[in-house]
């Protein structure tokens, strides 16, 4: 059975990091590996500016593309020889002077089409994949590298997001095996193709998310994402010193905890892997000896664990506003909700949160501060003629705000969770501006001012965790 392992950005940000993660795989005594990764540390950030600089018509293009080939040029002359680094340095090359050649078209029109800013972002995945299979080669194990815009095949979605299409990627993948009988592969992370075969991205940060195809398409015992931390803490352990690290999450709490600014994983890494019950571990490659979290169906996750609290953790975002609608001529008047957010879908905006109450006299939601002028706008505009009605009194901004969510699956079956919660929050003094719980219960959301952040998550987090353990 193959198991997954994925490697971000930092664990493989240098060749000394690389060898490290040579080691992790040659170690790992299983018996089919797919191992995915992502560029290394910073690279995807200097392909997008690369991008950037030749669409801003600046010459600074070319100084910055011969800094890429230099710093994957020294990593593999610090990690190869012979003919492993004759060949990668050939293909090195190869790739450098066709984006040249691309940067330079883009330097002409003043512009990159989407698919034309994909190929070239991708390419730092495909240097580091190379690297490191010939690293693991050298160490022993027979290796094979995969770039996985042959096999993974995706249709865009709208939003800025794509969807797998699985079942031909599932065909893809066997053809590929076909011709590629190695048990240990290093796959691209990020990097896809469309139907018609033109290289696409997974979007930022989106090899969590390739590794979780992967896992899903092979039916993989387990897919353990390697990272620089020690698991999954119970809020961000810079802002709340007793923070502890979970031991197990359900994947809807990992969810929760993803979408919620918790920097835990892609948010879209789950699905496909809870479709086949994958276990998702979060290990740090730094430390070893650190168990990390576990991932997985909630029966599973509860064996041997006593689970203390129903909230498992906190999870932050910062830098958004609430946008208020309020008015007596809401009330009982169908579409108005459709209308708000209509208008809000048309600038492009995305909410965060969305409360009204039953007496449905205003309509409250959060958008990221950078839209909010935006939205105002478009409300004020789209609802002109109400508003010099006085059907609706106000489109009121409220600014500076933080979202604060508290996560945890048990939350659905316990009494006085947010008796506790919002208890804390009185007692700290803490003004809430608006709650949000969807009938799932797995998150329970305040909206707080940004100023008072970081107190309500020590409030909140040492009530549920103070002496007790995960
Ligand atoms: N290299 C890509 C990025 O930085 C994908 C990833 O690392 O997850 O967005």
């Amino acid at each position: 059975m193959w198991s997954v392992h994925k490697f971000g950005g930092t664990c493989v940000g240098s060749s000394e990091r690389i060898q490290n993660v040579a080691q992790v795989i040659v170690q790992d005594s299983s018996e089919g590996k797919l191992v995915v990764v992502s560029a290394m540390s910073k690279v995807t950030d200097m392909m997008y500016d690369l991008i950037n600089k030749a669409q801003s018509r600046g010459d600074s293009y070319v100084s910055a593309v011969d800094a890429v080939f230099e710093k994957h040029k020294l990593t593999a002359m610090d990690l190869l020889d012979g003919d492993d680094l004759a060949s990668f340095l050939s293909r090195l090359h190869h790739d450098i002077n066709n984006l040249k050649a691309m940067l330079r078209a883009i330097y002409i029109a003043g512009h990159a089409t989407e698919s034309f800013s994909d190929f070239i972002v991708g390419h730092g995945e495909l240097w580091s994949a190379q690297m490191l299979s010939y690293v693991v080669r050298k160490n022993g194990l027979d290796c094979e590298w995969m770039d996985t815009r042959e096999v993974l095949i995706v249709n865009p979605s709208g939003s800025n997001q794509v969807d797998p299409d699985f079942a031909e990627s599932e065909k893809r993948l066997e053809e590929w095996f076909s011709r590629h009988p190695s048990k240990t592969i290093v796959a691209t992370g990020f990097i896809a193709s469309t139907q018609q075969n033109i290289p696409t991205t997974l979007k930022r940060d989106g090899s969590d998310f390739s590794a979780a195809i992967m896992g899903s398409l092979l039916r993989a015992r387990q897919v353990t994402i390697w990272t620089d931390v020690d698991g999954v803490y119970s809020a961000d352990p810079r802002k709340v010193s007793e923070a502890v690290i979970l031991r197990t999450l359900s994947y809807q709490e990992a969810w929760e905890m993803s979408y919620f600014g918790a920097n835990v994983l892609h948010p879209r890494t789950i699905m496909p892997v809870m479709r086949y019950d994958i276990p998702i571990m979060i290990r740090n490659v730094f430390n070893l000896s650190a168990p990390g979290t576990m991932i997985c169906r909630p029966a599973e996750n509860e064996d041997g664990q006593k689970l203390e609290s129903p909230v498992r953790g906190f999870a932050t975002i910062d830098n958004v506003a609430l946008v208020n609608v309020e008015g007596t001529g809401m009330a009982g008047v169908p579409g108005t909700a459709s209308a708000i957010f209509g208008a809000v879908k048309d600038v492009g905006a995305n909410v965060i949160v969305i409360s009204q109450a039953s007496s449905e006299h205003s309509v409250c939601f959060a958008v990221p501060e950078k839209e909010v002028a935006a939205v105002a706008e478009a409300l004020k505009s789209r609802f002109s003629e109400a508003l010099n009605a006085g059907r609706l009194s106000q489109v009121a901004i409220i600014p500076n705000c933080s979202i604060l969510a508290a996560v945890g699956q048990k939350m659905a079956s316990t009494y006085g969770v947010s008796a506790t919660l919002f208890n804390a929050l009185a007692k700290a003094n803490i003004n809430v501006r608006a709650i949000a719980q969807g009938c799932s219960e797995y998150n329970v959301t305040a909206v707080i001012k940004r100023e008072d952040c970081i107190r309500a998550l020590r409030a909140v987090h040492s009530r549920f965790y103070l002496s007790k353990t995960t």
